[in-house]
């Protein structure tokens, strides 16, 4: 390793970060552990160079095995995903999402998406975001009683307001999304239906949540939850996304460049490239399904020790813990947790009574633990050190040693 001699402060830094990521469980859900191929890649000369433009249609000079490393990777993506279009040259997710409004709105028009609190995503509408100023936002949100996504009231804001898009998709939701229904919902006034799978792309590819394909025009993904690649954010078209409009792949690819970035961040998409064919492997369908089952088992565990779940449980790879029963704060549990050993964060709860930034939930993944080979059994465990942590926080240090003891078994991947 060159960097220590160059640079020891930040060779030291990265060093302890790696020792925490080692001896502690990672269960922010939009967080995973990346292989050291995608790494690798990330890590490569391939930062070095300007890449304006696409395939075949660059600004530049020598690009050659640019161009082949992005087509590899947008062909990975259509084969994967089964879609007619990609871009991948999005920095991340938001800007991903900011494309597609920049591609199909005009300033002023309307767009819908699920409210924040709710469980969706700040550039779905949310009030301080760009997606909210520049735009009409109307937002929808799930049911107070059973916490599922409110299909009819949804259906009758999409009447009164007539949005132009349409987003589905969410950080915070616990439950299977049903295409179907927001498909007729947004056909039925002629708006373009948009799924943003950040949180779930892995477990659409490893078909353990069914796939938006049939059923929008406009996918769009972050890289590095689910799907396990690095930071990175891709953009794709469906056929019936092509039906509607066939212009809408050249509308998606100059919103992107030269509309909102300039030079693709072509390390990042060669490592999306190997991530893509990793997921593409049996290998990768197997961690899905086992990231769905141990989000299972650890919420019917918690259940057991009276932790209230928002939606009951959980289809997807995490759990949203509503901990107003326990006499704790959203805050106050992270910050024990994070004592102990365990990683998760903070978060509203659907029509929380509590202010934004002292919430009454924690919300909590499997797609990181289960990167490192952790099943069943493990989350039988970490529920069990959830609750003597929250029941009592003399637990945290006791708790903390045991964390360390299963991680040594359970190396980082690589
Ligand atoms: C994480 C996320 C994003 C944003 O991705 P960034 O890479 O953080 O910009 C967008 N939409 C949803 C639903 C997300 O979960």
């Amino acid at each position: 390793m060159n960097l220590p001699k160059v640079d020891s402060q930040i060779a030291g830094l990265i060093g302890k970060e790696k020792e925490r990521q080692e001896t502690t469980l990672e269960m922010i859900p939009s967080e995973n552990h990346s292989s050291l191929a995608v790494r690798e890649a990330l890590g490569s000369i391939l930062t070095d160079k300007y890449a304006e433009g696409y395939p075949g249609k660059r600004y530049y000079a020598g690009l050659e095995y640019y161009d082949q490393i992005e087509n590899i990777c947008k062909e990975r993506a259509r084969m994967l995903f089964g879609v007619e279009h990609v871009n991948v040259q999005p920095y991340s997710g938001s800007p991903a999402n900011q494309a597609v409004y920049f591609a199909l709105l005009k300033p002023g028009d309307t767009t819908m998406g699920m409210s924040l609190p709710h469980g969706g995503h700040l550039t779905h509408g949310w009030k301080v975001n760009f997606s909210a100023k520049y735009y009409k936002s109307v937002q929808y949100g799930v049911k107070e009683d059973n916490h599922l996504i409110d299909y009819e009231e949804m259906a009758g804001l999409v009447r009164e307001h007539q949005p132009k898009l349409i987003w589905v998709g969410a950080t915070a939701y616990p439950r299977i999304f049903d295409w179907e229904r927001f498909t007729k919902i947004a056909d039925s006034i002629g708006a373009y239906l948009a799924a943003d799978i950040a949180h779930i792309a892995g477990l659409v590819a490893g078909e353990v949540h069914p796939s938006p394909v049939p059923f929008v025009h406009i996918i769009t993904t972050t890289t590095h939850k689910t799907l396990r690649g690095p930071r990175g954010g891709m953009i794709m078209i469906t056929k019936k996304g092509i039906e509607k409009d066939v212009e809408l792949p050249q509308k998606i690819d100059r919103a992107i460049f030269p509309g909102l970035q300039g030079g693709p961040h072509e390390n990042s998409i060669a490592a999306i490239a190997i991530c893509l064919k990793e997921a593409s492997t049996l290998d990768f369908k197997h961690y899905a399904r086992q990231v769905v089952v141990n989000a299972r088992v650890l919420a019917e565990e918690l259940l057991r020790y009276g932790f209230r779940l928002i939606s009951g449980g959980t289809d997807n790879h995490l759990i949203l813990i509503d901990l107003r029963n326990k006499g704790v704060s959203g805050a106050e549990a992270q910050d024990r947790l994070e004592r102990a050993g365990i990683t998760v964060n903070k978060n509203s709860i659907p029509f929380d009574p509590a202010p934004p930034f002292k919430p009454s939930g924690i919300r909590l993944g499997t797609p990181a633990i289960t990167s490192r080979g952790m099943k069943e059994e493990e989350m039988k465990q970490i529920a069990s050190w959830i609750n003597d942590v929250i029941a009592d926080e003399n637990n945290c240090e006791k708790v903390r040693e045991e964390v360390k003891e299963m991680c040594k078994k359970f190396p980082l991947p690589n």
